[in-house]
């Protein structure tokens, strides 16, 4: 990813490299005047384009007209405040007008331009009855580069949020045919919680209690219309925040900090649940427990740091191999469980005992250098009735067996 800054000053231009290089994985060009801007945008694509408005050679904005001619997004960081110009430049598309006031304007730029990025795999979903509304609508999220999906009432919305899971923003008006805001909002929840879709209520109706009873009705947000660009956009990024910060604290409960697959926890609390769905709908599921045979050895021999390093690299096979279609989860030091929903012990059998022949022949790169490493396996099959500790414990038998015959084994454990 290459971002342009177009700025005079070299002191602005350090600090925003420094910074946009910190959050990002990004290559920044600087141009110090408009003439080396237009040579860098003829040879170069860029993500987006932080300009000055004053140049040496364009001291009017000039820089702003052509970066947007070429379709490129554009975040003015600029010294002077002119609320008219800034009016009209937020007017013609630019993504936000930066006041350069302190170093926390250029912070505020640099993580403006991580939610840029972040922004483009996002869906929002515009639902208004308003095709003026909309498109407006539209054309905001569009310049933080959000993907946008329009409906034209709550009966619409709600097929294509059923079409679309993957949706992560609601923005709602409220008056609307067949539908309205706040039938949508209700039906929406039943299915999906503030974190997993985020709603923004939106109404022109002066009556001031609308605010509140869409957000007892379970939006996250509302905004009154009319609205003010940066107002909108403020919200959207606040509610996004809050959903990004949800999910980080999601994974910090429930991923493995090394690793980065599922810990105990999660395994623990969600096949719980899973084996009483398939207990109910009479399903098969095959459990495994893997454990890396001599695995102390290799933190004696060549220390912890190469120990985890080997623990990252097993953990990430075993997502290639398996995370698609299984749960693949970390439960103890060097003890790994995946769970195969839908398949029976001889059909789980075949996949582990790949995977240990895979990893047999496939020696682990590490900072001192190749290790071989081996895997030993027990795996067995749910039967009704039972909790996960009990069909762990038996998937241990099976392990130990395999330690016991040797190691660098699949053993099934039967019931
Ligand atoms: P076996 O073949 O019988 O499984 O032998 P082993 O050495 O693999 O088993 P043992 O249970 O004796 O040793 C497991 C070791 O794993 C001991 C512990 O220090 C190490 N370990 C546990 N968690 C971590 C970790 O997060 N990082 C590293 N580097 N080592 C860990
Ligand atoms: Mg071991
Ligand atoms: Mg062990």
């Amino acid at each position: 990813m290459r971002i342009l800054v177009v700025e005079d000053s070299q002191v602005v231009s350090r600090v925003m490299r420094h910074l946009l290089t910190q959050e990002l994985n990004c290559e920044v060009d600087v141009a110090p005047d408009m003439h080396s801007a237009k040579a860098l945008l003829a040879e170069n694509q860029y993500f987006v384009a932080i300009t000055d408005l004053n140049l040496p050679d364009a001291q009017e904005g000039e820089i702003v007209k052509f970066v947007l001619a070429k379709q490129i997004p554009c975040i003015v960081l600029t010294g002077s405040w002119d609320a008219e110009q800034r009016a009209r430049l937020l007017q013609l598309g630019i993504v936000d007008y930066v006041f350069k006031e302190n170093r926390f304007s250029y912070e505020y730029t640099a993580k403006l331009v991580k939610r840029l990025c972040r922004n483009q795999s996002v869906k929002v979903l515009v639902a208004d009855d308003s095709v003026v509304s909309r498109k407006f609508i539209r054309s905001l999220l569009e310049q933080h580069l959000f993907q946008v999906i329009e409906a034209d009432d709550g009966v619409s919305a709600l097929e294509t949020l059923s079409e679309n899971p993957d949706i992560k923003l609601l923005i709602t008006d409220y008056n609307m045919p067949r539908l309205d805001g706040f039938g949508l909002i209700i039906k929406v929840r039943e299915q999906l919680s503030r974190e997993e879709l985020a709603i923004i209520g939106l109404s022109s109706d002066s009556d001031e209690s609308l605010s509140a009873r869409f957000i007892k009705n379970g939006a996250n947000d509302f905004l009154q219309k009319p609205f003010v660009h940066e107002e909108f956009h403020c919200r959207v990024l606040t509610t996004l925040d809050a959903l990004d910060m949800v999910t980080r604290l999601w994974e910090q409960a429930n991923l493995d900090y090394l690793t980065n697959v599922f810990n105990r926890r999660y395994f623990f609390n969600m096949y719980e649940e899973k084996l009483n769905t398939i207990a109910q709908k009479k399903g098969s599921l095959a459990l495994a427990l893997l454990d890396i045979d001599y695995f102390k050895k290799v933190n004696d021999t060549y220390g912890h740091d190469v120990g985890d390093e080997v623990l990252i690299e097993f953990s990430s096979r075993l997502q290639q191999s398996f995370s698609q279609h299984f749960t693949v989860a970390r439960i103890g030091g060097e003890e790994f469980v995946v769970g195969f929903k839908g398949l029976n012990v001889e059909k789980a059998y075949v996949l582990l005992d790949s995977f240990r022949m895979q990893l047999e022949a496939t020696p682990i790169a590490t900072s001192k250098g190749l290790l071989n490493i081996t895997v030993s396996t027990g795996v067995t099959e749910f039967t009704l009735d039972e909790n996960v500790d009990a069909l762990l414990n038996r998937a241990d038998i099976g392990l130990y067996e395999a330690k016991a015959n040797g190691r660098n084994l699949v053993c099934i454990a039967q019931d």
